[in-house]
This record gives structure tokens, C-alpha cells and sequence, in this order.
């Protein structure tokens, strides 16, 4: 039996975990508690095809659409046409979806064709997976070390041969013939996420300084409707119910934005919204789910959310923003999971498929999770584990910037946000590596591992950024307004110094 290290328990790490766990030895190493993740807040569901009405197609179209010219066809059909097979699979492993007497209660969210998404609790499917899976893990008996961060990955011989791990005690060195990178995104970039604090692309940077290659990293999708002031997001679901935005003076301004108003793709409504309230002195603008019936019946926890702010939107108006919400970029892989470097494996909003082009679908990461995590638990090669020649004890320090994290979010918001431009990437290279230039040794700790990580992350989506001189998907360049067929391709980037330098 080999060893396999799964990093991050969010849907992608479980999954992988518990589908390698009957082949090979795995061992999770994760953040925070078990679970813990942007998994556990997702709320509007998983998107699949569950009934006749609806084809794997339609689907794939959608997706596609969505990607603004950037999806790998052959990934996302791997992603609808086993999509199904997952979500089933998460039913049969306990997830509790909601049904309406003929099957899975499924709900249209925006830029779906067809009401395909499906959902635990109501609002709580994310929670309901992932507390799922976890419960699995723990009976399976897993080992898991809870409270403990990647520093780095350990390469030799230009192969991963396992991590170096800050557990509570100190850092520990662990072998394994696989390494699978499962941490997902990085939304604590930015001064407004909806993400969790665990959120500071960990895995990413590690996998760059390992040599692996990172793709699109540029795309950063911002997710139109957080609560003002909480970040605590709306679903999508609610306008897919019926809600809609307002301006100050009461006007639905989606209307004159695009014909399929509030249901338009993320980067649309998240762009119209940033416009908006900058024409309004910068005041959120108001999400009105009053017209919606049933709402605290049907989004119970999102209500609890918004009563927590003192608000009560059955009844008025809620104040929302945009904020940075999910990465399309990341680790490149195949449809097996396979980085570029041997033995360093990637899932999860970590990895990068294709499957999300320029612009995620909503609904479509879970999914990503699920059946692209299966697919790379299958392909971990079977075999012994190595005969390592002795290896040094791990590293107790690293060189991390000493920078205040909110002026690295400040920065990332302005220049690398909803909206950039040549002089303010220019700008905020210079700063990014000012910083960069400033770090030194100092002993591990969270916070420094977290810094590095996040200022690595924030240099290659400046650099990926600047590079990109058009405006597609997620990625709004106010000097390049429109998409230039030419560039309609999706760029890697390997960690370069020179590549990076200002
Ligand atoms: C508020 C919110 C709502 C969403 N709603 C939906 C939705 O309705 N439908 C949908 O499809 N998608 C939704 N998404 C997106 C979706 O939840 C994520 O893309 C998906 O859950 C990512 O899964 P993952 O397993 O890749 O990563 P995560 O679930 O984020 O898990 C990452 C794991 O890695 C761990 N980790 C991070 N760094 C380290 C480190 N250095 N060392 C060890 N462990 C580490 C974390 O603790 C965590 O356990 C939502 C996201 C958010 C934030």
C-alpha cells in the first residue's frame, strides 16, 4: 500500500480521502477542524442532471457559455456527464438533499437553462456535505491531524515525496508516494470575501514553489450579493426565487444592464453592482427579496444570518455588495487530478481543470469537487511505498514578508478587484514586490505562512492580470473593454522570479 497525504477536508480532500482510503494509506492533514472550509458555507447547491426534462447538454452548453471562451470542452463534459453519478453517490453516503415527493427538490440559479441545482437543509447544503463526509472519515478511521498547515511541499529529484506540516506541537516532516493538494481557494486576498479565514491559497503558492504550473490565475470570480458589512453571502438561489436589486432611489437597474436582468452571469451582476454603488458614493446597493414567497421557509439560514445583522428581509430591502468569492484559476491538472510535477496531485477549487473557463457557473464547484476528486483518488498508482534516503528534519523557519495583512487586502481590492487597469497593476506590482523584497527568516508561524502564501498568490494574478490586455469573464480591464478573440486561450504560469519582478 502506498501513502497518500490529503491536504484540506473540504469536499475535494474528503472525497479524495475516503475513495483512496480503500486502496491506500491516507493520512489528512487540515487547517482548522475537520470539515472546515469554503464547503461547509456553501449554500445554494450542487447542480446536475436528475431528471428527463433536462440533458447533459444543456448542461455542458451552460457551462460553456458561462466559461466566456475559456472551458476545456472535455473536462466539463467529464464534469455533467458523471456529475449525476456524484451527487448520487453524496445521497447514497448520507447527504439528506431536499426532495418533493418525485425525487431531489431542484432549484434554477443564474445562467442555468433549467432548474438543476440541488440542495441540503434548504441553504445549508455545503454544511450537509461536508459534515457528512467527515462523519465518514472519522468511521472509516482515517488519521487526521487536525490544527495543522502545509509549510511546503518536499521535492526531490523533481518529485513531491510528501510535505512539511505545522501541527500544534511544531513542524513534522511526513512522507508519502502521493501528495494531493485539496486546499482550496484564496478570497482572504481581497478586503471583501465571503470565503473563511483558512481561505489564503496555501496549497497554490506551495504547489508554484514546488515547480508546479498555475493556470488563469487572473480569474477571481466576485460574487455579486454579500451582506453589507458581514460578508456573509446571498445566495444566488434568492434572486434564482425571485428577489431582486435595487439602487437608492428603488430602480431594478439589472433591467438595463442585460435583458436576463438579476439571473445574468456573476460578472455581469457583480460589475453592474460596483458600478452602482460607486454612482451612489459607494452605498451598497439593496437586494429586495420581499416579493419572494415563502423565503424564511425556504433559506432559513441565510434569514438567521440576516436577523443577526438586525435586518428583516421579509419585510424590507437588505443592504449587499459584491465580494471576492471563488478562484477559476489554480493548480493545472488533468482529468485525472495530475499536476505537472510527479507525485503533487490537485483537487477542489485548488486545481484548475478548465471546467470554469473565465467565469464559474454557479453551483458547479461542488460538483467540480465531487467527481473530480474521484476521478484522482482512482488514478493514484498503486504500489509500495518508497525507500526514501534519509531526508532532513523539516524546516523550523521560512522567509515571510512582514507586511500588514489588511494593507496586502486594501491593495488586492483596488488594483486586482471587479474592475483593472494597466498604471494600477503597474502600481501594485511595484508594491508586491517592494514587500516581497522586504521579507526575511523568521520562525513559522500561521500568520507568516499565510503572508507568504497570499503575497505569492497576489503577484502571479497581478502579473496574469497585466498579461491579459482584453476584458473576459471575470477578468474587467477598464483599458481593454472588450474580449479579444486572440487572446481566448487559457495562460500558465510556472514560478519564475524573473517572470514576476516589476
Ligand atoms: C459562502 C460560499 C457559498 C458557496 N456556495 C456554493 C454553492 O452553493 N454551490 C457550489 O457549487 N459552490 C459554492 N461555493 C464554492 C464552493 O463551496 C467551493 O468552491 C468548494 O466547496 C471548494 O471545495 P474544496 O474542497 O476545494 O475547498 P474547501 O472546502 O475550501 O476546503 C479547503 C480545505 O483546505 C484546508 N486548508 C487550507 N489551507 C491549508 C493548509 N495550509 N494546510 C492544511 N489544510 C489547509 C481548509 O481548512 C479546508 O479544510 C460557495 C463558496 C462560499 C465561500
Amino acid at each position: 500500500m502506498s501513502h497518500v497525504i490529503v491536504v484540506g477536508s473540504g469536499i475535494a480532500g474528503l472525497t479524495v480521502a475516503l475513495r483512496a482510503s480503500a486502496e491506500h494509506d491516507v493520512t489528512i492533514v487540515t487547517k482548522d477542524a475537520l470539515g472546515d472550509g469554503n464547503t461547509a458555507r456553501a449554500q445554494g447547491g450542487i447542480a446536475g442532471v436528475l431528471c428527463d426534462d433536462d440533458s447533459v447538454d444543456a448542461h455542458i452548453n451552460d457551462t460553456v457559455r458561462a466559461g466566456a471562451g475559456l472551458c476545456d470542452e472535455d473536462a466539463v463534459r467529464v464534469l455533467c456527464s458523471e456529475g449525476p453519478e456524484r451527487i448520487r453517490g453524496l445521497a447514497a453516503a448520507g447527504v439528506d438533499f431536499d426532495t418533493d415527493g418525485t425525487g431531489f427538490a431542484q432549484g434554477l440559479e443564474a445562467a442555468h437553462s433549467y432548474p438543476r441545482v440541488v440542495h441540503a437543509g434548504g441553504d445549508a447544503t455545503g454544511r450537509a456535505i461536508a459534515r457528512t463526509l467527515a462523519q465518514r472519515v472519522r468511521e472509516r478511521r482515517i488519521p487526521v491531524l487536525e490544527n495543522s498547515l502545509l509549510i511546503d511541499l518536499v521535492v526531490r529529484d523533481d518529485a513531491v515525496v510528501g510535505t512539511d506540516v505545522l501541527t500544534p506541537t511544531g513542524p513534522i516532516r511526513m512522507l508519502a508516494e502521493t501528495t494531493v493538494i485539496a486546499t482550496g481557494g484564496s478570497g482572504q486576498l481581497y478586503e471583501r470575501t465571503t470565503n473563511p479565514r483558512g481561505a489564503t491559497g496555501d496549497g497554490v503558492a506551495a504547489a508554484l514553489r514546488a515547480g508546479a504550473r498555475i493556470a488563469d490565475a487572473e480569474f477571481y470570480q466576485f460574487h455579486p450579493t454579500a451582506l453589507a458589512g458581514s460578508g456573509f453571502l446571498i445566495s444566488e438561489a434568492v434572486r434564482g426565487a425571485g428577489a431582486v436589486l435595487r439602487d437608492n432611489t428603488g430602480r431594478r437597474f439589472m433591467l438595463d444592464v442585460d435583458p436576463r436582468a438579476e439571473l445574468a452571469p456573476r460578472s455581469t451582476v457583480a460589475l453592474a453592482l460596483a458600478r452602482t454603488m460607486a454612482a451612489q458614493d459607494g452605498a451598497p446597493v439593496l437586494l429586495d427579496a420581499t416579493g419572494v414567497p415563502r423565503l424564511a421557509e425556504r433559506f432559513p439560514t441565510l434569514t438567521a444570518a440576516v436577523a443577526q445583522a438586525g435586518l428583516d428581509w421579509t419585510s424590507e430591502p437588505v443592504p449587499v455588495t459584491p465580494a471576492a468569492h471563488y478562484w477559476m484559476g489554480g493548480i493545472e491538472v488533468d482529468l485525472e487530478g495530475r499536476t505537472t510535477v510527479e507525485g503533487l496531485v490537485a483537487v477542489g477549487e485548488a486545481a484548475h481543470t478548465g471546467v470554469h473557463g473565465a467565469n464559474r457557473l454557479a453551483s458547479n464547484s461542488l460538483l467540480e469537487g465531487a467527481v473530480f476528486a474521484e476521478r484522482a483518488a482512482a488514478a493514484v498508482p498503486r504500489g509500495n511505498k518508497r525507500q526514501h534516503p534519509p531526508l532532513s528534519p523539516a524546516v523550523t523557519e521560512i522567509v515571510a514578508p512582514a507586511l500588514d495583512r489588511s494593507d496586502l487586502q486594501r491593495l488586492a481590492w483596488s488594483a486586482l478587484g471587479l474592475e483593472r487597469c494597466e498604471s494600477s497593476l503597474n502600481d501594485a506590482i511595484c508594491r508586491l514586490n517592494a514587500w516581497d523584497a522586504e521579507a526575511s527568516l523568521t520562525p513559522i508561524t500561521r500568520e507568516g505562512l499565510e503572508n507568504r502564501n497570499l503575497l505569492l498568490v497576489a503577484r502571479v494574478i497581478a502579473r496574469q492580470a497585466l498579461a491579459r490586455r482584453e476584458t473576459r469573464g471575470a477578468h474587467a480591464r477598464l483599458d481593454y473593454p472588450d474580449a479579444d478573440p486572440e487572446q481566448a486561450r487559457s495562460v500558465t504560469t510556472a514560478l519564475a522570479q524573473e517572470a514576476l519582478a516589476c
